[in-house]
């Protein structure tokens, strides 16, 4: 069995959009207690490559190659430590983009190794629709930061967003990154009926622009 109903979620998710290869290297954030990382974990096999992350302890799961990062992740100091259990330069985020390629023989990882980001991450509900749906966003938009800081080029984003207001900007500024984006609600996330879950495939590369 799952450690979280959600996991359901996110195996629909995977039903529908065929979202994980084998081999590849995922990140989730907001994974406690650790369903969608049960999922994950499956879907990639041990070829491939998981590391999730959460204000909560996340138990050990039985996934060799499933990784945990205990933080925030609106502190930088939580990115921090992601970006060193996925083997990127930790300090190395503000690389200029468009610059030379990297070393190829220095034996650290590409800056962006990653093909699936996904975030479940949600704030603690305090009922205020206003309050709850400006917090949601900003969690979402905080694991949007992170899709483009680590994505690989075609690399795939999934983020839980609550309906409101916000929605449609947060919407567009996805767009803007990935060759397209849909609105899904699963099945199991019918009852709570604002949430929804952006699946932005094709992340497009930026480079510098060279002018017209
Ligand atoms: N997908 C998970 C699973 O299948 O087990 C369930 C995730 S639960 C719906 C949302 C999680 O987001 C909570 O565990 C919460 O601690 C986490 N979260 C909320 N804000 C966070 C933040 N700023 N940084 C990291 N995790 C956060």
């Amino acid at each position: 069995g799952y450690r979280a109903r959600s996991a359901y979620k996110l195996r629909q998710i995977d039903d529908e959009v065929d979202l994980f290869d084998h081999g590849d290297t995922v990140v989730d954030l907001g994974a406690a207690p650790g369903g969608w990382l049960q999922i994950a974990a499956e879907a990639v096999t041990e070829a491939g490559r998981v590391v999730g992350v959460d204000l909560q302890r996340i138990d050990d799961l039985d996934h060799p190659h499933v990784e945990t990062v205990r933080g925030d992740m609106t502190e930088e100091r939580t990115r921090y430590y992601l970006r060193k259990a996925l083997g990127v330069d930790p300090d190395g985020r503000d690389a200029p983009s468009g610059s030379a390629d990297p070393d190829p023989d220095d034996g650290v990882e590409p800056e962006r190794p990653v093909d699936v980001v996904v975030s479940d991450m949600a704030p603690n509900m305090t009922g205020e629709y206003q309050l709850d749906h400006a917090r949601s966003i900003h969690l979402s938009r905080q694991a949007f930061d992170t899709a483009l800081e680590l994505l690989k080029p075609g690399g795939d984003f999934v983020v839980k967003v609550f309906d409101g207001p916000d929605l449609a900007d947060f919407r567009d500024d996805v767009a803007a990154e990935f060759q397209y984006v849909r609105a899904y609600t699963p099945e199991a996330s019918r009852k709570r009926s604002s949430e929804r879950y952006l699946i932005a495939r094709g992340r497009t590369d930026s480079p510098v622009s060279e002018g017209d």
